[in-house]
């Protein structure tokens, strides 16, 4: 049994959906915290210290997507967005900056529920997994996974929980080519093929923090690490 109640975070300015979303939420046992703009879903992601955020993109104040930069910057915390229908490139950026899952307006309450209880066990099982060896050093490149900790040239990247899982993965096998429904399956824990632009918008963040020149693509299949040993 779990011990201690899962806070979320609902960000979410149209009154009816974010009250929706916190009823099915609370009956599912969570302890959930509203904010109806950009600024106070910052303030509250600070003040609440939520395990899991949902975050439409279309807010007041300052959009979803700068919403998730700010958190993410402060405190990696996994977060499933609400995007409008078909918007690809909301769904794209969203997982750029950060967002770990997303999901299409509108939705059902059975489908959301059941995604924030897919990140959370997700994310808590790749935290609590007993780490194989705790720092893995390649080139320049250290994780620490213990500390859940990254350094590149020294210097302390700052990834999504998902990000840090991803490049586990891809360093568990340096200079070998991951397919990406490999990686979705492993990391993700989903089957299906469908979702591989998830898997790309996540390399996509990783170069970023770390430097687009530690992940190969090899097109049509999918990516590896290149560090030296
Ligand atoms: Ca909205």
């Amino acid at each position: 049994m779990e011990t201690t109640e899962r806070r979320v975070l609902v960000v979410e300015d149209e009154r009816a959906i974010a009250d929706a979303v916190a009823v099915r939420l609370r009956a599912e046992g969570f302890l959930v915290h509203m904010a109806g703009d950009g600024p106070s879903a910052v303030q509250a992601a600070r003040a609440f210290l939520p395990d899991v955020i949902v975050l439409d993109v279309m807010l007041p104040g300052f959009d979803g997507l700068e919403v998730c930069r700010r958190i993410q910057a402060e405190r990696p915390v996994p977060v499933l967005m609400l995007t409008a229908r078909g918007d690809e490139t909301d769904l794209l950026v969203g997982l750029a900056v950060g967002a770990d899952d997303y999901m299409a307006k509108p939705f059902s309450m059975r489908e959301l529920a059941a995604r924030v209880h897919a990140l959370l066990r997700r994310v808590e099982k790749n935290a609590a997994r007993p780490a194989q060896k705790h720092l893995i050093r390649l080139g320049d490149l250290e994780i620490n996974q213990a500390e859940r900790r990254v350094l590149r040239g020294g210097v302390e990247a700052h990834l999504t929980p998902t990000e840090f899982d991803l490049l586990v993965h891809l360093a568990g096998r340096p200079r070998t080519v991951l397919p990406r429904e490999r990686l979705l399956a492993e990391v993700w824990g989903w089957a299906d093929a469908s979702g591989t632009r998830t898997v790309d918008s996540h390399i996509k963040g990783l170069r970023r923090k770390l430097g687009a020149d530690l992940i190969r693509t090899v097109h049509g299949v999918g990516y590896a690490l290149e560090v030296d040993r």
